[in-house]
């Protein structure tokens, strides 16, 4: 019988919902349970495929070609369990899916309602999810703050949930804050009992709490915590805030979260292994070593819009046992007379994945400031895109070349649209996406670093690699190290006569975990490691010369 855990969030949003989730989800999974999550998302979109970053942060795709809420990618890297299309449940979705039914005449007869209808849409995606496979634990996180009016039919459909599968199956776990005020020198419990209480309202009573908080809570405050939101106190935990989100598991697990849930549940003992986890955080807190690495993007001001993008870069730091320094670089401040400074200085470039004209020949000009000072550079879908227009333009002698994306009039479209996207006029949900097969081109660092000849990776894009060009790529030097199966679509490209330069067009940082970092990451700070100890020893001899 698969268990459920819901995680509701109060007083605040940003609390840390996902990473706890993801964090409960790891422990579990490391005490030998098979562990599902599940995000649902109070917006109306039916997924945040057509949303900006500034609106959603990164959209996280999955092996099976969904667009979702980047707390899946959390998912994926603290359990190493791989998500789907049934991981992510929207408010869009659930009205969707019950208007096409009121309109096909499911409900003929009927009033079609909130409650039931809606609740029943929610409860039965919930319980396909735990159709799916032979989970013990299925760990649903609601988005959104208790309060808000979007979130309300799905804790009214979790408040349903036990009566469909058993209280005795189902634990609440309420995810609160205790502020600090500084003034008073306390931390205060206040707002966590109003938001228990407005649970309670509903008729949830959360059988656990985590209080996300800056400073010790005392056991009086435990003790009073427990008493106002009528939990046990032993059932009252903290979630102080941490310098690495990789420490959290074990933070948990330190003060027993993960046995108080066993517990409760009822699910049969086993013991924990978190050797590997505390293996992890011990190899990052003995780390020494400084590495910078720019990426270049538009949305540099945002924390979240290249999420799995800084978390694959600090995988592939972890791994080759640096401290990962990300500067962030806004690709419109980049022109000729700028980009020396701009770039001065970094260990590798990065140029991650995106949309749209503006920024564009800042990008180009990075992927030519690595390319010709020989530093090693990672351009990850659009990235890949424009270090071709950048050799296509700087290399091939190929004036004005483009991507159909940015200017339709191109004398040359080296990148163009898919063919299959020709006829597509829907804008959700209809990019090339999800898991495609790549065949990688023997004796290339491509080849090398996956250490295999084909890979599955997952995409997100509608313009490619254009065909008639490959040949003249080719001849001038570039190296079309990765293609479909089919030798239709460039998947990976690099250039041999330097240290590191690789573009592909799919999107690894969604496949890195904390654990087993990809080999891409791996591999490109490995180069930017060499590149950073090479330029400080040629400064160091400088130095000494003068
Ligand atoms: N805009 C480009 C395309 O659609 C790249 C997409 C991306 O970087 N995810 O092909």
């Amino acid at each position: 019988m698969t268990k459920f855990i819901f995680i509701t969030g109060g007083v605040v949003s940003s609390l840390g919902k996902g990473i706890s989730a993801a964090s409960i989800g790891a422990l579990l999974k490391m005490h030998g349970f098979h562990v599902s999550l599940l995000k649902i998302d109070p917006y109306l979109n039916v997924d945040p495929g057509t949303m900006s970053p500034f609106q959603h942060g990164e959209v996280f795709v999955t092996d099976d070609g969904a667009e979702t809420d980047l707390d899946l990618g959390h998912y994926e890297r603290f359990t190493g369990e791989t998500m789907g299309r049934l991981n992510n449940i929207t408010t869009g979705q659930i009205y969707y899916s019950v208007i096409s039914k009121e309109r096909r005449g499911d409900y003929l007869g009927s009033t079609v309602q909130v409650i039931p209808h809606i609740t029943d849409e929610i409860k039965g995606s919930i319980l396909r999810l735990a159709d799916q496979d032979t989970y013990d634990v299925i760990i649903c996180e609601i988005g959104g703050t208790v309060g808000d009016i979007e979130s309300q039919p799905f804790l009214e459909a979790i408040r349903q949930f036990p009566y469909e599968v058993g209280r005795e199956h189902c634990l609440f776990i309420h995810l609160t804050l205790i502020p600090y005020l500084a003034a008073a020198g306390e931390l205060k419990t206040k707002p966590s009992q109003h938001s228990v209480r407005a649970l309670r309202e509903i008729g949830i009573q959360p059988d656990i709490l985590m209080c996300r908080t800056e400073h010790p809570v005392s056991e009086g405050n435990r003790q009073k915590i427990a008493l106002f939101c009528n939990v046990s106190p032993n059932m009252v935990f903290e979630a102080r805030d941490v310098d690495d989100i990789y420490k959290i598991p074990l933070q948990f697990s330190e003060q027993g979260v993960d046995r108080a849930i066993i517990k409760k549940l009822g699910l049969d003992r086993r013991a924990p292994a978190v050797d590997a986890w505390r293996a992890l955080v011990d190899r990052i807190t003995s780390i020494h070593e400084d590495l910078t690495i720019g990426v270049v993007g538009k949305y540099i001001e945002l924390q979240d819009a290249y999420k799995s993008i800084y978390e694959a870069l600090r995988h592939g730091a972890i791994g080759n046992d640096v401290h990962l320094k990300i500067q962030r670089i806004d690709s419109e401040t980049i022109t000729p007379e700028t980009a020396d400074e701009r770039l001065a200085g970094l260990a590798g470039i990065l140029i991650p994945g995106g949309f749209g004209q503006r920024g564009i020949e800042g990008k180009i000009l990075a992927a030519q400031f690595a390319r010709t000072r020989k530093i090693p550079f990672f351009g990850i879908c659009l990235g890949m895109q424009v270090a071709l227009i950048e050799f296509a333009r700087n290399v091939c002698g190929l004036d004005g070349a483009h991507s159909r994306e940015f200017n339709e009039e191109t004398p040359h479209p080296v990148v163009d649209l898919l063919a299959t996207q020709k006829t597509i006029t829907n804008m959700g949900g209809t990019m090339r996406l999800g898991a495609y097969t790549c065949r990688l081109q023997e004796g290339t660092k491509a080849a090398a670093a996956y250490g295999a000849p084909q890979v599955s990776e997952r995409h997100r894009h509608r313009y490619e690699v254009n065909n008639k060009y490959r040949p003249l790529f080719e001849e001038q030097g570039l190296v079309l190290a990765g293609t479909s199966l089919d030798n239709r679509l460039v998947e990976m490209l690099e250039l041999p006569d330097h240290p590191w330069f690789i573009g592909c067009q799919f999107h690894p940082e969604f496949k890195s975990r904390p654990l087993s970092p990809h080999p891409l990451f791996q591999g490109f700070i490995g180069a930017a490691k060499v590149h950073a100890r090479a330029a400080q020893a040629a400064a160091q001899l400088g130095k000494a010369e003068k």
